[in-house]
């Protein structure tokens, strides 16, 4: 596939997608194997995607979008990335599972460490849910406390105990938390304003000896991209730090992203335990926690608290990470830069054309995850950023889709890009997003 602009073509037929969707509404709850692609916050048919290469994917009727979706995270190195495609490909030859331990899971583990200092030993998972749930229950054991501090707006997966007040889909849909999770588990997460350090010392005032953990993401992707004030994360460590509490940093999102190592890196922290996901899998089932080796060590085989995973560190998986993982380690220099590049000159971009056509936008952006909130006001917690104008959304989505650039169907989910966007992308979003704004 090249990547030179592609036409602004309108009035894309979607007559397959459509019939796929209508076949796999038989089968899944709304089609869909994860809510957010349904596209019901933002209308129209959720395009069933064929192949993708780089920065393109192309659905099932042969349309041709740029993607700043990049399967949520992981396509860092674009789609179909030739190392990693090759490594999948040779690692199969030899099966793809055994349940029994393989060099690789360690090697990929020496480089996690390599760019994560604070994780000490780890744990493979085969998703982010269950890395932040074990994560959970070892800051339990490890403090003999019950409450969890999360804050409004973050997204920690599905576990029960964490979908209070969570973003992602749980925000999309405007639902405050989930059926079917009992106020027992609810009432022990306590949930509190992104960005506020005088409600985490009321809520440790409150609670004395009583909060095992404080989890949160360290900049935050899943109400929309929000990047911490300055303070707000050493405030945490500083204040967990004197409670006995555990610091959990959620890096499943910004892990590899807003730098090789993370958040971390970027913010100068030191967390207990570090929770990672998307990037570390190469586009295939990974999560990781880890951290500080006297709790890890906790775990079964060596301690009380028991985790386990048929899957986890599987070759395939491992084998995807290495590959995805050992090429940031190495090309650190550039990719980052040209990350930052992009993602800026596209953000911007967009948000000149916004002002110009008169539409009220404010773009939140760290490296190359970002967010365009359809509002005038800053966004700087989940109140915030709830304040936007969906519907506003919703038409540019669907402008932007018709204009061949797919960018995540929610107003709160950050939009990510790869090293293989480079300036034929930024000339044609830009474009498109001028003619959006235009016609929304
Ligand atoms: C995506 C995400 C998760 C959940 O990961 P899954 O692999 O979808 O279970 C957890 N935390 C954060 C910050 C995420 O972005």
């Amino acid at each position: 596939m090249s990547t030179k602009a592609t036409n602004l073509s309108l009035s894309r037929v979607h007559t397959r997608s459509l019939e796929l969707q209508r076949r796999a509404e038989r089968f899944f709850p709304g089609g869909v194997n994860s809510p957010v692609r349904a596209f019901r916050a933002v209308g129209g048919a959720p395009p069933f995607v064929e192949r993708a290469e780089g920065a393109y994917v192309v659905d099932a009727d042969g349309n041709r979008y740029i993607d700043y979706v990049g399967s949520w995270g992981p396509m860092i190195l674009g789609h179909a990335f030739p190392p990693v495609v090759e490594v999948i490909e040779r690692t199969a030859k030899s099966s793809a599972s055994f349940g029994a331990s393989t060099a690789a899971e360690a090697e990929l583990a020496e480089r996690v460490i390599q760019c994560y200092p604070a994780i000490e030993k780890m744990r493979f998972v085969s998703s982010g849910t269950e890395a932040t749930m074990s994560a959970i229950r070892l800051a339990r054991a490890a403090t003999g406390r019950k409450i969890i501090v999360k804050f409004e707006g973050c997204y920690h997966g599905h576990a029960d105990g964490l979908l209070v007040k969570a973003g992602s889909g749980v925000a999309t849909f405007g639902i405050p938390g989930s059926a079917g999770v009992p106020e027992e588990i609810a009432g022990l997460t306590h949930p509190l304003p992104y960005n506020d350090l005088a409600e985490l010392e009321a809520a440790f005032d409150a609670h004395p000896d009583e909060i095992a953990a404080v989890i949160l993401e360290p900049v935050v992707g899943n109400a929309g991209c929000i990047a911490p004030a300055p303070g707000f994360l050493s405030g945490v460590r500083e204040l967990t730090r004197r409670e006995g509490a555990l610091m959990i940093v959620d890096e499943v999102m910004t892990g590899f992203r807003v730098a090789l190592g993370g958040a971390c890196e970027l913010y100068s922290l030191d967390p207990d335990l570090v929770t990672l996901g998307k990037i570390v899998g190469g586009g295939l089932p990974v999560g990781v926690f880890g951290g500080k080796r006297k709790y890890m060590d906790m775990l079964a085989p060596l301690g009380p608290v028991y985790q386990a995973g048929t899957l986890s560190g599987n070759p395939l998986a491992m084998a995807a990470g290495l590959a995805t993982v050992g090429y940031l380690l190495e090309h650190a220099d550039e990719v980052y830069p040209k990350l930052e590049k992009t993602a800026k000159a596209i953000a911007d971009g967009v948000a000149a054309e916004a002002e110009k056509a008169g539409v009220a936008l404010r773009t939140n952006r760290v490296g190359s995850m970002w967010t365009w909130f359809f509002t005038d006001g800053p966004v700087r917690n989940y109140d915030e950023a709830a304040k936007s104008d969906t519907a506003a959304f919703g038409k540019f989505h669907r402008a932007m889709l018709d204009r061949g650039v797919w960018l995540p169907p929610s107003q709160f989910e950050a939009a990510f890009l790869g090293t293989t966007h480079g300036e034929a992308e930024v000339e044609t979003t830009t474009s498109a997003a001028r003619e959006a704004f235009r016609a929304t």
